[in-house]
């Protein structure tokens, strides 16, 4: 029973402020409903547990979507910035990917800002112990003090910190990231009834700039330009009225002051201290349980698994301007705090390096994400949702992503509106939600650009193209994007129109732009000006690939026929005659909301869905014919 029921009722309360959490309650407060946010830690807002980046393959196509709909990410990204890059610059359009390190501190302050200053959002320090559920319904949150919150939505995005256990060599700790405390809220999820499973993921350790000698490695610098995340960048202004923005738009530029990153390599003494003291290494003497990811193994998985590579690439990233803290991107470990001492300065220019934090290894609690709706709706309570490392993702931008469509539909649920989900054809997020709630994830679970069937149409240039006016109509966008997204919508028809009937070089500008390797930047000035680069740059793509898009396009009309056949809820699948078992099973377990999510389902083949299409089609005739 709790000891004081806070007076005010929340529209949407999300517990947890990391990367889910933030994008989940700013949308909920974007869309004008009483939101709360409770955090164990009101300092820790936005922290990135590990890697001080954001972006990537993939990754960065999210954050650009996050933006379009608009999200925070991106823009808290571009203020805070220490180096910007274009991944794959020199490929196709579909896996060019925008990367930033960020300065980890100005970054997290910069988001609290943001958050205290939102209209509709509370931000309060809390430990949420209990859900209080009545009906099937959620009806609130109680605290570890006794403090209870009437709420008619809330959102859990409690990351790694459910009954987190943290492995430095063969001791543990109990906590939800060094130096943060444990969260045991997963336990009232399983009195609840919800399946709860085990994850793992690791870090690497952090080293002082000034025991490291950077001219025994190779310098990595930002492109210039930087390659900034938001359609909005521009707008970000420095003053006194965002202290904590360091990059900015200054005389008539946007400014980033860019700092390098530096890379070296292991070498067959580090695989060798790493081989001999296997039987320190947690993961390998069985004080495991958790599923780690494939992706990003640590360093001990590499050195066993790729014993054929005699070396690995180390990048030393700099976590901010204000710190020396340098982390170690390549050396994901949970050996002991003497092992890692070791290995590390066995390597090019870490010889004297000092060790300011060690390398460790998480286990936490998550839910296996079968258990939610598309909406992120959790099956079995009305009203709760579940967004971020908590359903089996891995990775800042992951978790933004699906904070964003769980506080989105948190709101609009209890505002009454249409729930707001995208399709596979739509969005990276799209495949992010349906690749969860279809097929659930047996390991930590992280975006590739290999995961979309539509990777042309998924651009990271045409996100806002994609999504905006998805987000207008949700009511997500503010009057400033939804301007610029119309003005950017009628500059590329005006100049798809002016590239079929201006002549260049003898051919149509249209034709010329089609070529492979005529680019916009080669036109006359004149030309060029009548138009902004990324107006130019969408333009080109869409003519150079224009044969594969409208395939592309052509698949999706077929698959969205599928995708909207809605499958009843009166559909019993166990009454299907000559339905597999399995897929009986499999059907009733996930219950797709249509037919395409049906097909996704692994061990669910074409001829159950001819079945399943069969029954339903005899069902509503029979319905239809009373
Ligand atoms: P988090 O960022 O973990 O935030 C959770 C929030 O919930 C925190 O604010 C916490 O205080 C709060 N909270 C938790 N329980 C409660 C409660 N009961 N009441 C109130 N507040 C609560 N990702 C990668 O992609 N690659 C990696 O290599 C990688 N390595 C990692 C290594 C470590 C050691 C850790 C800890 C994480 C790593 N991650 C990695 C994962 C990455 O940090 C997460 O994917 C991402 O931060 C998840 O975001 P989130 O919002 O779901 O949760």
């Amino acid at each position: 029973m709790s000891d004081f029921l806070f007076p005010k009722t929340y529209d949407v309360i999300v517990i947890g402020a990391g990367h889910a959490g933030i994008e989940a309650a700013m949308a909920a407060a974007r869309l004008g409903c009483e939101t709360l946010m409770l955090t164990q830690n009101a300092d820790t807002v936005g922290q990135m547990s590990c890697n001080p980046a954001i972006g990537g393959l993939a990754k960065g196509h999210m954050v650009r979507e996050i933006d379009a709909l608009g999200g925070v990410m991106a823009l808290n990204t571009d203020a805070t910035g220490i180096q910007f890059r274009m991944l794959n610059a020199r490929k196709g359009p579909s896996v060019r990917a925008p990367r930033a390190q960020c300065d980890k501190k100005a970054y997290q302050f910069r988001m609290k800002a943001l958050l205290e200053r939102q209209p509709c959002l509370d931000l309060k320090q809390g430990n949420v112990t209990r859900l209080m559920v009545h009906d099937d319904a959620v009806t609130g949150v109680e605290t570890n003090l006794g403090l209870s919150f009437r709420g008619r939505s809330v959102v859990v995005t409690t990351g790694t910190f459910m009954r987190g256990l943290l492995h430095v060599g063969l001791k543990n700790q109990s906590g939800g990231r060094m130096g943060d405390t444990v969260s045991t809220f997963s336990d009232c999820l399983r009195d609840l009834g919800f399946e709860v499973g085990r994850f793992k993921t690791g870090t690497p350790c952090r080293l002082l700039a000034k025991s490291i000698d950077f001219s025994q490695c190779d310098r990595q610098d930002g492109d210039e330009p930087a390659p900034l995340f938001s359609y909005l960048a521009d707008t970000i202004t420095p003053g006194p009225d965002d202290i904590f923005t360091l990059n900015g738009w200054r005389d008539g530029a946007f400014q980033v002051r860019q700092i390098p990153c530096w890379i070296t390599h292991t070498n067959a003494e580090t695989h060798e201290i790493i081989r001999s003291n296997l039987d320190q290494s947690p993961l390998y003497a069985g004080k495991i349980e958790g599923v780690g990811p494939r992706y990003c193994p640590s360093i001990e998985d590499k050195v066993v698994k790729f014993s054929e590579k005699p070396s690995h690439q180390l990048f030393l990233e700099p976590e901010g301007r204000q710190t020396d803290e340098i982390y170690v991107n390549g050396v994901s470990t949970s050996l002991p705090f003497e092992v890692q001492y070791r290995f590390i300065r066995s390597v090019k220019g870490l010889e004297n390096a000092e060790i300011l934090r060690p390398g460790y290894a998480v286990e936490y609690d998550y839910c296996p994400p079968t258990q939610l709706h598309t909406t992120l709706e959790t099956k079995r309570v009305g009203g709760l949702y579940f967004a971020g490392q908590i359903n089996g993702t891995s990775g800042y931008e992951e978790a933004a992503a699906q904070g964003l469509i769980a506080g989105a539909n948190a709101a609009l649920k209890v505002r009454g509106e249409p729930a707001f989900t995208l399709g596979r054809h739509e969005a990276y997020i799209g495949v992010l939600i349906d690749d969860l709630v279809t097929r659930g994830t047996p390991e930590p679970y992280r975006m590739f650009t290999s995961r979309a069937e539509y990777r042309l149409l998924l651009r990271q240039d045409n996100a806002d193209l994609r999504l905006t006016g998805k987000g207008i109509a949700a009511g997500l966008v503010c009057a400033l994007r939804r301007g610029r997204f119309e003005e950017k919508t009628r500059q590329l028809a005006e100049l798809k129109a002016l590239a079929k009937d201006t002549r260049h070089d003898g051919v149509s500008l249209a034709t010329w732009l089609k070529r492979p390797d005529n680019v916009p930047a080669a036109l006359p000035e004149d030309l060029r000006a009548k138009f902004p680069a990324d107006v130019w740059n969408c333009a080109e793509t869409d003519l150079k690939y224009d044969g594969y898009i409208r395939r592309e396009e052509e698949r999706i009309a077929r698959s969205v026929r599928q995708e909207g056949r809605v499958v009843p809820e009166w559909v019993d699948f166990s009454a299907i005659n000559g339905l597999r078992v399995e897929a009986v099973q499999k059907l009733s377990k996930i219950r797709p909301e249509t037919l395409g999510q049906a097909a996704r389902i692994s061990g669910v083949t074409p001829a159950d869905i001819a079945l399943l299409s069969v029954w339903i089609a005899r069902g509503e005739k029979a319905m239809a014919d009373g």
